[in-house]
């Protein structure tokens, strides 16, 4: 084994995705953050400037895919933020996959246990203890791997939908207001006289008055006199 010089990058990426829940109909633009390490390793030693910021530009740039796919996996198991649930076809999908991957693994590692074993057909039992060891590892860490984005989705997602209005300043006038109480007035006729009516209504400047014999007028604020309470 040649020298060889590792060159790694940390990328932290922070997408935007619409969230649409399927159960309540929530809808929202979901800020997902994800941050992913990667490294290359270069042969050589001592590389000229110039090589170590092409090495790490591409890290970073492998890094920055990276984080974008885990960004994305985050964003299908946030659970939702109106009712709490998270999306069952995304979170099956993730498990499914942790499954397929660990299997992978497994298969990758049996085949190269068989493939060393031939070569090697002296010690044919360290080589799959080996291998069987190399195994379990990699697929722990990816469970390991697939369980933490889930546990971990809501902490990295952030609903970006419009914030409660704060509230108003006039909000004492949100207080219901109290009942209005039947407001005994005097309308003058056009005979000079006062009639008593009860206000009903009151809107721009004009007054509506019931009359004893059912008949109801708008009239001026001006034009009526305010009777007393009883
Ligand atoms: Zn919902």
């Amino acid at each position: 084994m040649g020298r060889y010089t590792r060159y790694s990058a940390t990328a932290t990426v922070t997408i935007n995705v619409p969230f649409s829940c399927v159960y309540c109909g929530f809808a929202s633009q979901l800020e997902v953050t994800e941050k992913a390490t990667t490294s290359r390793q270069v042969g050589g030693w001592g590389h000229s400037q110039d090589v170590a910021q092409r090495e790490w530009a591409l890290a970073h740039e492998t890094a920055h895919k990276r984080g974008t796919s885990i960004a994305k996996d985050t964003a299908k198991l946030v659970p939702c933020k109106q009712c709490g649930k998270r999306n069952e076809g995304a979170v099956r999908s993730h498990v499914i996959f942790i499954v397929v991957a660990s299997l992978v693994a497994l298969g990758i590692s049996g085949g190269l246990a068989y493939g060393v074993a031939a070569v090697d057909s002296t010690r044919p039992q360290v080589w799959m203890g080996i291998f069987s060891l190399l195994a379990f590892i990699v697929a722990i860490a990816i469970v390991f791997g697939g369980y933490t984005t889930y546990r971990d989705a809501p902490s990295k997602a952030r609903f970006l939908d419009a914030q409660p209005a704060p509230a108003p300043a006039y909000a004492p006038a949100l207080a219901p207001a109290p009942a209005p109480q039947p407001a005994q007035v005097l309308v003058r006729g056009p005979d000079g006289r006062q009639y008593p009516g009860v206000m009903v209504a009151r809107a721009q400047g004009h007054v509506q008055v019931a009359f004893a014999n059912g008949s109801t007028t708008w009239v001026p604020e001006t034009g009526v006199t305010w009777a007393p309470r009883a």
